[in-house]
Order: structure tokens, then C-alpha cells, then sequence
């Protein structure tokens, strides 16, 4: 799905997409979640372009879904795709079955993470991504210095 999109660098810098707006449909319930994904990943020799995350972040969540699943499937995909140091995804969601049920109050939202490769392994490179972040979105800091779980609607 990421044919033509690859390419070559001599770039190690990590490259981040911030803010990807997705909507979705939880297969529990079959009502709305949607939010907002980051994606960040160091290359190793192939980037990605950088209108194609967004694409991916689309063609995951238009689907019955689970954010924990979208969230590893964005990730996963890019690390199969171009085998980067280390690729790291975190997708802020709203959903409606929770808000509905009263699981959480009306403006609290679910944040999943994947970590792969270097952002698993080393705090400070997982720290600079989530700080980044958190600039912006204040609720992210409690991924900060705790290894990131996601939950949702699972738990009923
Ligand atoms: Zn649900």
C-alpha cells in the first residue's frame, strides 16, 4: 500500500507527523471513536513520504476497529515497510461507547502507544517524542517516564 512512497535517505533524524485526525468504529459496539495520532520513526536508510502516514493512519481506522489494534497496526506496518531504528505511534481517542456508558467523563479521551526499537529501548529517545507532544497536548504527559498502556472499551 506504501508502493512509490519509499525512498532513500542519508537522514537519521527522527521525523514526526503530529496531529492526524481519524475517525473510526469500535467492533464492540459499533459506535464512533475518533482522535488524533502521532507518528514518529528514525530511518534507517528509507523514509517514508510524508503524505503517506496520514494515508495509513486512513486506511486503519476505516474499519471495525480497536484503537490498541490501529495503533499497533500503524506501527508494525511502518517497521515492515522500511525497517527504521525505531517507529513510535500514540492516538488519542474519544469514544462513544465509554461516554455513553459513563465510563469517563464527557471530555477524557484514551491514549494507546506502540514503541518499537528505539523508542522501546531508550528512555531518553522515547522522552523527546513524548515532549514533544505534550506541548501540545497537555493530557499526553502521563505517558511520561511510565511504560505507555493503552486501554478502552474493552473493559466492560
Ligand atoms: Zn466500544
Amino acid at each position: 500500500m506504501l508502493n512509490g512512497a519509499l525512498f532513500s535517505v542519508d537522514y537519521s533524524e527522527m521525523v514526526i507527523v503530529r496531529d492526524i485526525d481519524f475517525y473510526s468504529l469500535c467492533e464492540h459496539h459499533l459506535l464512533p471513536f475518533f482522535g488524533r495520532c502521532h507518528v514518529a520513526y528514525i530511518p534507517n536508510g528509507r523514509v517514508i513520504g510524508l503524505s503517506k502516514i496520514p494515508r495509513l493512519v486512513d486506511i486503519f481506522s476505516r474499519r471495525l476497529q480497536l484503537q490498541e489494534r490501529m495503533t499497533n497496526q500503524i506501527a508494525e506496518t511502518i517497521r515492515e515497510k522500511i525497517d527504521p531504528v525505531g517507529v513510535a505511534v500514540v492516538c488519542e481517542g474519544t469514544h462513544l461507547c465509554m461516554a455513553m456508558r459513563g465510563v469517563q467523563k464527557q471530555n477524557s479521551y484514551t491514549i494507546t502507544s506502540a514503541m518499537i526499537g528505539a523508542f522501546r529501548d531508550n528512555a531518553r529517545t522515547r522522552m523527546e517524542f513524548l515532549e514533544l507532544l505534550k506541548q501540545r497536548s497537555p493530557g499526553l504527559g502521563g505517558l511520561l517516564g511510565v511504560e505507555p498502556v493503552g486501554v478502552t472499551c474493552l473493559d466492560e
